[in-house]
Formats: C-alpha cells, structure tokens, sequence
C-alpha cells in the first residue's frame, strides 16, 4: 500500500494500491467522458508511472454548453497534472443517427451500448494512428452505469485492432470509489446532473418533476455560471 500523493500539491488521505499495469505497457490512453469521473483514474495512471494520454470525445453531450463546460473542467485537471489531452471532435448529428430509433430506451440500455461502441471506436482508432497498445475509459466508473457493457464495447472496439487492448480494469475498487469522491470535492468539479444525452436530459427532468423536485436546466449561460464561480 502507498499513501504517496499522485501529483504534488493534491495530496490524497486514502491509500492507494498499486495498479496491476499489464506487463510491458509504458503508455496507456484514456477515453474520459468528464472530470468527476475521470479525475481518480487519471491520478491513479499518473502514480503508478504509466505514461498517460487523455482523449475527451463525447458527442453524446447535449447542449453544447454542457458539452463545454465538461471539457473545459477536465482539461483543467489534465493541466494541473501535466497530462497531454486531445480535444476530440464535437458531431453531435453523427451520435443521432447512430442512435436513431432508440430514443425511448432507458439509461443502460441498447441505446446506451451504441453511444459507447460510437466513443470507444472512435479512442481506439485515436489509440491505434498514435501507437497505443493500450486504451481504456472512465465511462465504467460511476456506479449509474453497468460496468460489464461499458467493457463489452471497450473489446469490441479494441479487436479492431491487432496490436491493440482495452484495459477493463475496475477503477472503482481498492478505494477507487471513494478517492473519486474525495478528489471531485478537494478539486470543486462541475458535478453534472444528467449522464449526458437530451434523452437522460429528458428522463432525469421527468423524474423530478414526479418528485416534486426542480427541473435542470441546460440552456448553458445558467450552467456557466455555476461552473465560473
Ligand atoms: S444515457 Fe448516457 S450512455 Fe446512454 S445514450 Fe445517453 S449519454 Fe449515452
């Protein structure tokens, strides 16, 4: 076990254990999909002395504004750890299309797998043109989300590929979980309310409205200004 901090002046309470990085691997690329989720999986990398590259391609994010400011806040951490990160491209009209004719699926259903097969296609083919043999993501860390399907489309986008695997490692055990949390809140990330596309917009809004509760807003000047101050 360390406790040693995983950058300078962001030191961590809770201890951490090595990662069991695959034998021979020096550099890995990381798919983020945000900072909160992101930010534990990018400090673990970073102190287990895996080069580390961050690919933030997410066109599934609605509005714009959102879409944003999620980049916006994990570039932000990616510069405090000296962390490379590729600004991948926004083509919201291609993830619609993908997704077309499952706009009534529930969070974590085939809608979900398409959205995921769409990022992670696109990261291993980022991973594969820079000469990754190695790529994983963070779209498995929060406990919303089914981590089995998540690494299901990991290997399927990775068999694209001869030289090329995706790490399914769990980032949420051996106080993975917790450090998330502790890190999110030692950092201030922007904590977003929806998982990202109009339709969990969509399902997350109708689910407080039964409950009484307010409404997200997504216009984007409301959320910028949370993010600014
Ligand atoms: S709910 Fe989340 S994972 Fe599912 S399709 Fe929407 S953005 Fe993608």
């Amino acid at each position: 076990m360390t406790t040693d901090p995983p950058f300078p002046d962001c030191p961590t309470a809770l201890e951490r254990r090595p990662l069991p990085v695959p034998k021979g691997v020096e550099r890995v690329l990381l798919h983020s999909c945000c900072a909160p989720c992101s930010g534990e999986v990018m400090a673990a990398i970073c102190a287990s002395g895996l080069g580390l590259m961050v690919y933030f391609y997410n066109p599934n994010i609605h509005p714009r504004d959102e879409y944003e400011i999620r980049k916006r806040e994990n570039m932000r951490f990616a510069d405090k750890l000296g962390v490379p990160f590729v600004d991948g491209d926004y083509d919201p009209d291609n993830w619609f299309a993908r997704v077309k004719g499952l706009e009534q699926e529930p969070e974590r259903g085939a809608r979900c797998t398409l959205c995921f097969d769409m990022r992670l296609e696109r990261a291993a083919l980022f991973a594969h043109d820079m000469g990754f043999a190695l790529f994983t993501s963070s779209l498995g860390v929060s406990r919303w989300k089914n981590m089995d399907q998540v690494n299901d489309c990991g290997h399927r986008a990775a068999a694209r590929y001869p030289d090329l695997q995706y790490w399914d490692y769990n980032w949420r055990k051996d106080g993975g979980a917790d450090r998330r949390i502790e890190l999110a809140k030692r950092e201030g990330f922007y904590q977003q309310e929806y998982c990202g596309c109009v339709f969990s917009l969509r399902d997350a809004n109708q689910r407080r409205r039964e409950s009484g509760r307010a409404t997200i807003e997504s216009g984007g000047a409301a959320l910028m200004d949370k993010a600014e101050n």
